[in-house]
């Protein structure tokens, strides 16, 4: 409970990170961006004692501001990004005869892409082969950023604040450095040690005004933002693969059957005339019993999202904790809420991820789009 955030061996264990993070932020040479994903914005407060409606994601971004960050960007810009990569090659999967890499697998999150490496080593070539939002948005922070910004790459220090243990091991495997500057995520913070962080600095966030994230990696779609929550990549790739077969945006909300605390949640829908069989799933418990339903032909599914932690990363296990409370359920509507106030709710509108696209990438599934954005699952090793 409380005593994780309190309790001096906490500290103690989760302490380098900290210290390497202000390092970097006290040496004038280095240039420090940090990148904020969804689920963090729905519990950061939880640890400072602050009430929801004072912190925002708004209130955030001033935080970080103020802790010395050089650039605050969004995690969920990168994971517009990502839907525009897995969309697409969702609908290059589906529209191909050879159905062997059906169902799809979402590979964002890396609690999951270690457990089927290790467990059922047979569905890996299932994966997407996108790398997560992290992951995108540290390779294009050390590349097309730098180039926009004109800042040597070699300066920047790339900071994530996540939901998740498990980001800190992606952000250091070995292949994790696309961009060529050392690793494109330099280092991970826990949304918990965040909070001790903005305590350490003796910041008080309640007397700090509302500012926006910066451009252009801050500005994203509803669908990004719902990342967070389970279901929500689901969702998110839905709404732009409808749009990729169709040429037409649907009802936002069209795939709403997705969302939900429900452990294993099934839907089809007609996208353009083919029925996509979707599955959800959250909890490696649950998990295991859908890969296992799979391998014995009783379900049959085009398109799977899965994540290790119960509700999704909203739940995730870097999150604030309240002994014995399950908080997932709480934190996901803040997320939902966020996409409605949204006014552009498809991630291919997004129009800086767009503009990338013109100036950089050319467009989804590009050869430097494979370079930085995907990942090879069997570069490495359990
Ligand atoms: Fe990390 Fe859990 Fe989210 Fe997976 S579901 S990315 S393990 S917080």
């Amino acid at each position: 409970g409380q005593c994780v955030t309190h309790c001096p061996v906490g500290a103690l264990r989760e302490k380098d990170d900290i210290g390497k993070v202000l390092a970097a932020l006290n040496d004038p040479e280095t240039i420090t961006v940090v990148q904020v994903a969804p689920a963090v914005r729905t519990a950061w407060g939880e640890d400072l004692g602050m009430p929801g409606d004072v912190a925002t994601e708004k209130r955030l971004a001033s935080v970080l501001r103020h802790i010395g960050f050089d650039y605050v960007f969004d995690t969920n810009f990168s994971a517009d990004l990502t839907i525009m990569e897995e969309g697409n090659e969702f609908i290059e999967r589906l529209k191909n005869p050879d159905k062997s890499r059906l169902p799809m697998f979402t590979s964002c999150c890396p609690g999951w892409v270690r457990f089927v490496k290790s467990q059922y080593p047979e569905f890996v070539d299932n994966l997407s082969t996108a790398k997560s939002p992290q992951q995108m948005f540290g390779a294009v922070v050390k590349s097309y950023f730098a180039k926009k910004a004109d800042i040597d790459p070699s300066r920047i220090c790339s900071v994530s604040i996540m939901p998740c243990t498990a980001k800190k091991a992606e952000a250091a495997y070995d292949n994790m450095s696309s961009a060529g500057y050392g690793q494109d995520v330099d280092y991970v913070l826990t949304t918990r040690e965040f909070a001790r962080l903005v305590r350490g600095e003796a910041i008080i966030p309640e007397a700090l005004p509302e500012e926006d994230f910066d451009s252009p990696l801050g500005t994203y779609s509803g669908a990004g933002v719902i990342f967070g929550a389970t279901g929500g990549v689901m969702e998110a790739a839905l709404r732009s693969a409808f749009y990729l077969v169709t040429g037409k945006n649907p009802d936002a909300d069209a795939f709403s059957a997705v969302r939900g605390m429900n452990p294993w949640k099934e839907a089809a829908f007609n996208v353009g005339g083919n029925e996509i069989r979707t599955a959800t799933v959250h909890g490696l418990g649950n998990t295991r019993q859908l890969l296992d339903a799979i391998k014995r032909g009783e379900v049959k599914y085009d398109f799977v999202e899965v994540m290790a932690c119960p509700g999704g990363c909203v739940g995730g296990g870097g999150q604030p904790i309240r002994d014995g409370q399950e908080l997932a359920k709480d934190r996901a509507p803040i997320l939902y809420s966020l996409d409605r106030s949204k006014n552009i709710r498809f991630s291919h509108e997004n129009p800086d991820v767009l503009k990338m696209y013109e100036e950089f990438f050319e467009k989804p599934n590009s050869p430097v789009a494979h370079k930085l954005l995907h990942t090879d699952h069997h570069a490495w090793d359990m």
